[in-house]
């Protein structure tokens, strides 16, 4: 086994960026030349090590390094980027997953080692999110994304066939993940929030990412002259929808412990208002409430009480209300016996080892279902992401990237134990 080398993370990383980026960030979009070339690049690093990458029907990218035994400990992320995005996005789970994969290259390791490069996990060109490690889950519908375009116009099903992947085949790539013994998935990204700058903290331990309830709440009342009709006889729908966003921030801090780990959030972002005439009662009023949080019986508590505010509302103010279901996602909690080595990882490394949840979605958390997974997240500047300015301070990185080595090390002696 060889010495992990931080530095040469670092400066990998640094190497990809120059060769993908602009002046206004990376432009590693998913199938496109770029993205490509990201993969090329990554695939020379790999042959210095004697391996090479096999693509899966998905089209994400695999390393094997074989070990003692088919048990598999399996590193990775993605290499793809939003446009004018950040240089460690997905490339330091990528690029620090190649180290650990040095570490043990030229012997044989007690489990074999795998390197993932998920495919489009931005799904910032067509819209679909994690469209290769959902492949890879089983949990793509093919239906669902036969007719996405780019804003060109160029079909999903072309920019896949461009790049030797068939839209029909793609969920063969899950039988592909299954003929894997996976015993456990590591993923190593950049928080791209300030919870751990808040709390002055390099490393991160992820619980889980959190569960998402999104809807639609309409409310109808009366629109009518706003000189002629006196407050009490009003159905102003607004009110209605103003009142219940400003319950479900209540809602929202009730449920959330000081903890970072045991916060929740919920955003009202859409506000639709009709008539929208300055000289008119508001007769209906749509908002959008995006509710979140790790635990699923908080999240669920959660909707039930923004039910319940939403209605008492409509009843103060004399209007009615109806509830659309946009999209729902259950909370995907982190293996707990890998949770804690990441905890012993990260406090070796940095004497400290804080928990926190992720809030956006990760391809770790298509592996929940099917391995047990877990996550480390680096300090990200400002907490900014998706953005040119995305970085983590060297030290803070060197140190995660250590800590995460010793994670790997320690997955692997805790699957060979099995
Ligand atoms: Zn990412």
């Amino acid at each position: 086994m060889r010495r992990m080398n931080a530095e040469r993370v670092v400066s990998d990383l640094r190497e990809l960026a120059a060769r993908t980026s602009t002046p206004d960030g990376a432009q590693r979009l998913a199938w496109g030349p770029v993205w490509r070339d990201a993969r090329e690049w990554f695939g020379g690093k790999v042959a210095e090590l004697g391996l090479r990458v096999e693509t899966d029907s998905a089209g994400n990218n695999w390393v094997t390094l074989p070990g003692a035994s088919p048990k598999t400990v399996i590193v990775g992320s993605h290499l793809d980027s939003v446009p004018n995005g950040g240089w460690l996005d997905g490339t330091l789970g990528v690029v620090a997953g190649l180290e650990a994969l040095r570490i043990y290259a030229g012997a044989t390791p007690p489990v074999t080692l795998r390197l993932v490069d998920w495919a489009d996990e931005e799904g910032a060109r067509f819209g679909r999110s994690l469209l290769g490690s959902a492949a890879a889950a089983g949990a793509l519908k093919i239906d669902d994304v036969r007719e996405l375009k780019d804003r060109q116009g160029t079909r999903l099903v072309d920019a896949l066939a461009e790049n030797g992947v068939a839209l029909d085949r793609m969920l063969d790539a899950r039988d592909e993940l299954k003929r894997i013994d996976a015993r456990a998935y590591l993923e190593l990204h950049i928080e791209q929030g300030p919870v751990l700058e808040s709390m002055q903290k390099a490393t991160g331990v992820v619980l889980g990412t959190f569960g998402v309830e999104r809807h639609m709440i309409r409310f109808t009342g009366q629109a009518a002259h706003s000189g002629s009709t006196p407050i009490p006889m009003r159905r102003d729908a607004f009110l209605a929808a103003a009142q219940t966003a400003l319950e479900c921030r209540e809602i929202g801090l009730r449920h959330s412990k000081p903890t970072p780990g045991d916060a929740v959030v919920c955003t009202v972002g859409i506000v639709n208002v009709e008539p929208k005439i300055v000289t008119a009662v508001p007769g209906v009023c749509e908002i959008s409430l995006d509710q979140r949080a790790l635990s699923a019986e908080v999240l669920a508590a959660m909707l039930r009480d923004a039910k319940a505010a939403a209605a008492r509302a409509a009843q103060a103010n004399n209007v009615t209300v109806e509830w659309r279901e946009l999209w729902r996602i259950n909370p995907r909690p982190f293996d707990e016996a890998l949770v804690r080595l990441c905890e012993e990882a990260v406090r070796e490394e940095t004497g400290d080892a804080p928990r926190l949840p992720s809030g956006p979605l990760h391809d770790a958390a298509e592996m929940v279902p099917h391995m047990p997974a877990v996550m480390m997240f680096a300090y990200s500047s400002n907490g900014l992401s998706h953005c040119k300015e995305e970085d983590t301070p060297g030290p803070h990185l060197e140190t995660t990237i250590r800590a995460y080595l010793r994670l790997v090390q320690k997955t692997i002696a805790h699957v060979a134990r099995q």
